[in-house]
């Protein structure tokens, strides 16, 4: 995972508070408080067979979105949110 610039981070929650219009409670826990991860993430494509191969192929950039108290994570296409280039 690279490290995010706080800039790439401050516009991904820009994206998001201005795009979010359904609940936002959690859909486990009910909670309303969500946190952001400090670092944009990565999907990994699985091969023909459906295996993963570490460090290979190509792979999709996450912005991370996670509930305060139970953990359940949201993912951002990085590239739909022009937080980085694709
Ligand atoms: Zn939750």
């Amino acid at each position: 995972m690279a490290t995010a610039a706080r800039a790439q981070l401050e516009k991904a929650l820009r994206w998001i508070e201005e795009n979010w219009v359904g609940q936002k409670e959690c859909a486990i826990c009910g909670n309303s408080g969500w946190f952001m991860g400090e670092v944009v993430g990565e999907m990994k494509q699985m091969n023909s067979k459906s295996e993963w191969i570490p460090n290979t192929g190509p792979s999709y950039p996450m912005i991370v979105l996670s509930c305060e108290n139970c953990g359940y994570t949201l993912l951002f296409n990085a590239i739909v949110l022009g937080v980085v280039e694709g």
